[in-house]
Parts: C-alpha cells; sequence; structure tokens
C-alpha cells in the first residue's frame, strides 16, 4: 500500500477513523492552550465555552473564529509591551524554550512570528514536512537549492525537514539576485529547486542569458515551489515541467499548519492533506466575510481554512482563519490514489475582490487569461482605483499580449476574454493588452494588483 501519512497506523485508516484519531488529541490540546495561554482562556470565555466541552471536529467548527491576522500582531505588540517578546499572548510555552522561529516575508505590515516551536514541535513537525517532501521522492543525498527572501521567512522549517531526510539545502537568499543565484546553481549542482513559481518562470529565459545554457540542463529531479499560487494554474505546470524536464511540485504549510503537497501526476490535482494529526484545518471553513461556519466535508466546498492545532507547544493556532481561501475536494486523487482531503488555494480573503455582489478571486481571474495563452503571455494585473474589496465595474486588466499576435487581432481576443470570464467567473472586464515583457516580473512574489489609488 503507498504511504502517504508519516505516522504509519493513519495509512491503514478510513476517513472516519482519521477523525475520531483527530478528536482524540483535539481535547487535550484546546485545554493546553487554555492553562498556558492568556489570550486563549479570554477567547473560551467571551464564546462562553470551556475546553472540555469540545471533543468534536463538530463542535470544534461551532466556536467562532478567534484570530485574524490583525489579532495576532495585536496579540504580538501586547507581549512585547508587558513581556518583551514578539511571539504574542498566545504563546503556550515558557519563552526560553522556542527553539526556531520564522515570520512571514514582512512585504504587508509587521511581520509576525506565526511559524515559532519549541524543540519537541519541530521534532514532531519536522518528519512531517520530510514526508511532504518524500512525496516529491527528495531522498538522502539530494542537494536542493533553495532560493527564497530572508532567512528567517516561513519557508525556514522545511530546511528541517530536509536535513531530517538526509537531503543538504543550499540556501540561498533571494536579494542575492539571479545572477549570484545561477553562478551557485551551477556550482553546486543541485538535484531540486525550491523557489515561487514566478521565479521558476523567470529562470527559464535568464539561465540562457547568464549561463549559456537552458534550466533543462540543471537536469532537475524536481522543482518546488510554494509562496503563491503558480502551478495550480492551467499552463504554468505544464511550462515550467517542459522547460526543466522534471516534475513540478507545489507544497504549503501556512503558520506551520495544513501542511500539503501536490503529486507525481501529469495533471495537477491539488495540495493533498497528508498531516491529519497535525491539525483540523482541512476540516474547519468559514465564510470569509462573515466567519460564519461553511460546510468544509463536500466536494467543492470553498471557504477560508481555519486552523486548529492538534499538537503543538509554542504558539499553536486555535481557531485562527488566516486569511487563505481553499477549495476542498473529497473524492479520491485521480492522479495517485489518495483519499484524504485535497485542495486547491483560490486566493487570500484580503485579495478578494467583491464585483456587483459576488465574490471574485484574482486567482479566478489569472486561470481564465491563462487558458489564452499563446494570445496572452499569462502575465497580468487587476487595475484598482480604489482599495479592495468592493470595485465599482467596469474591473480593469492589464494583460500582456502574446508575441505572436497582430495588433488588429487584439479586439477579438479581448471580447473572447471578456466572454470567457464572463460565462465562468460572472464579471465583464474592461482590458488594456500591453506588450510582452512589459509587466514586470519579482524574484519575491510577483505582484497581482497594480493599485492606482496609491499613485494619487
Ligand atoms: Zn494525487
Amino acid at each position: 500500500m503507498k504511504k502517504f501519512y508519516w505516522v504509519d497506523e493513519l495509512n491503514r485508516m478510513s476517513r472516519e477513523e482519521i477523525r475520531r484519531y483527530q478528536e482524540k488529541k483535539l481535547p487535550k490540546q484546546l485545554k493546553y492552550c487554555y492553562d498556558n495561554s492568556e489570550f486563549y482562556r479570554q477567547k473560551f470565555d467571551d464564546a462562553g465555552a470551556a475546553p472540555e466541552d469540545i471533543n468534536t471536529i463538530d463542535d470544534l467548527r461551532q466556536l467562532p473564529v478567534f484570530m485574524v491576522k490583525d489579532d495576532e500582531r495585536k496579540s504580538a505588540e501586547a507581549s512585547l509591551e508587558k513581556y518583551g517578546h514578539p511571539f504574542g499572548l498566545h504563546l503556550c510555552a515558557p519563552v526560553e524554550d522556542i527553539y526556531l522561529t520564522g515570520t512571514t516575508s514582512g512585504t504587508t505590515g509587521t511581520p509576525t512570528f506565526s511559524y515559532t516551536f519549541t524543540e519537541k514541535d519541530m521534532d514532531f513537525l519536522g518528519p512531517q514536512i520530510a514526508n511532504r517532501l518524500a512525496l516529491a521522492a527528495v531522498g538522502k543525498g539530494d542537494r536542493v537549492a533553495f532560493f527564497f527572501a530572508l532567512g528567517i521567512y516561513a519557508t525556514t522549517m522545511t530546511l528541517w525537514g530536509l536535513r531530517h531526510l538526509g537531503a543538504l539545502p543550499i540556501d540561498i537568499d533571494a536579494r542575492a539576485g539571479t545572477e549570484l543565484f545561477l553562478k551557485f546553481m551551477d556550482l553546486t549542482r543541485p538535484t531540486y529547486l525550491a523557489c515561487t513559481p514566478s521565479l521558476a518562470e523567470y529562470l527559464i529565459d535568464k539561465t540562457p542569458e547568464r549561463l549559456n545554457k537552458e534550466v533543462r540542463d540543471f537536469k532537475l529531479k524536481g522543482l518546488l515551489n510554494t509562496g503563491e499560487i503558480g502551478i495550480a494554474i492551467p499552463g504554468i505546470k505544464e511550462k515550467l515541467e517542459s522547460a526543466y524536464g522534471c516534475r513540478a511540485y507545489d507544497y504549503w504549510a501556512p503558520c506551520g499548519n495544513a501542511p500539503a503537497i501536490s503529486c507525481d501526476s501529469d495533471e495537477y490535482c491539488g495540495l493533498h492533506a497528508i498531516a491529519p494529526d497535525l491539525c483540523t484545518s482541512f476540516d474547519d471553513l468559514v465564510d470569509p466575510i462573515t466567519k460564519k461556519p461553511v460546510e468544509s466535508d463536500i466536494d467543492g466546498a470553498i471557504g477560508e481554512m481555519v486552523h486548529t492545532n492538534l499538537q503543538r507547544e509554542a504558539c499553536p493556532a486555535v481557531k485562527y482563519a488566516y486569511g487563505d481561501i481553499v477549495q476542498i475536494f473529497t473524492t479520491e486523487c485521480p492522479g495517485c490514489g489518495f483519499k484524504g482531503k485535497r485542495t486547491n488555494i483560490i486566493g487570500r480573503a484580503d485579495d478578494m475582490l467583491i464585483v456587483k455582489g459576488v465574490n471574485v478571486y484574482p486567482a479566478a481571474i489569472k486561470d481564465v487569461v491563462a487558458g489564452f495563452v499563446p494570445d496572452v503571455t499569462g502575465e497580468m494585473r487587476i487595475v484598482l482605483d480604489a482599495p479592495l474589496p468592493r470595485v465599482v465595474p467596469p474591473l480593469k486588466l492589464k494583460i500582456e499580449h502574446g508575441r505572436e499576435i497582430g495588433h488588429s487581432d487584439l479586439t477579438a481576443l479581448a471580447s473572447k476574454i471578456t466572454t470567457a470570464l464572463h460565462d465562468q467567473i460572472k464579471i465583464r472586464p474592461e482590458i488594456q493588452f500591453v506588450a510582452p515583457g512589459t509587466l514586470p516580473k519579482e524574484t519575491r512574489k510577483t505582484p497581482i494588483f497594480e493599485k492606482k489609488y496609491e499613485d494619487a
């Protein structure tokens, strides 16, 4: 039998048995959070609930959301003020027991240390992260070029997984720039490349310019992408796989939870929830605006993921709506036979647009536009005249047209794209075409919005 889960007994369990396994761990963890954090004690008390009342996933779903990003920030400010550390009042372990910390990238607002762990946490999480990478066939002796911005960035914990497997991370700060990075690629001969999908795409053109060879000549065994929606967008996975001559995977673990990875399949089948013993994130969705529970056990369910840890000491999440909007799939994976939940990331709650009362996610727009490659390059921006989420129609899109298409064909192309967007996501945008290569690509996360109101 194929093994997907690190804890071996889970591989032999039905979905119902896995849920009971989660429910055995849940009350103990909630009691621990209540006993060890003034933040969580207050939240439970405000909700009129005691941790011992919450014994099932269904009970947990009925609890209100305890934390959103802004609450985490405030909790961090409060602990900095009161105790002189930035880990928040939701820190449940003694501060001197913290063993590893990582933040969000800090590109928007003050970074929060959501990726903070004790040594025991990493002893538990490290093998899970390793197992996830093993599903992408990473193993002993592999060298993994690890190219992200900021050493302290959230992806740091992935290095623990690599080390656990006996693989060697070649960790290069993305701020070093492409030239230096490619030099290291050439010198260290890695077998895997971990970076954002947009950077992997960018390197396809840059490598011949700088190294006089193609990315295919790196002879990689796999691409490990994270940090933004990439290979889930039609066309991107094929583009990367054919250019690099290897499988492209994407992996994910928002605030150290919900570890998931896509599978070894030509078709993209979503992120596979390979660690149900770690958290209940795939089983607890809410509406991104009202924060009311959304049915999350049906195939195709869409909502904002709410994280609750089942085993974590340092900064465990309890009912944390972290802002990721996902679509859940409950059917067996057609690519690899995985029977657990799978998910597609649809977007961030704070990226959501409301156009004529309809919730629209940028990734969904990008998906539709990407369907028109090679008439378009796939690069685009959503032009905003005012802050999100409400957009006064028409929604404005700036789209790079393809290299081969003539100017006289652009009107017809705009009308085809508009029709497709209207059929699939009920918007009729105003499209402005720009020449291929004119929208800047960044080595970190390529922005999807062009915020006109910020230039004014
Ligand atoms: Zn699969």
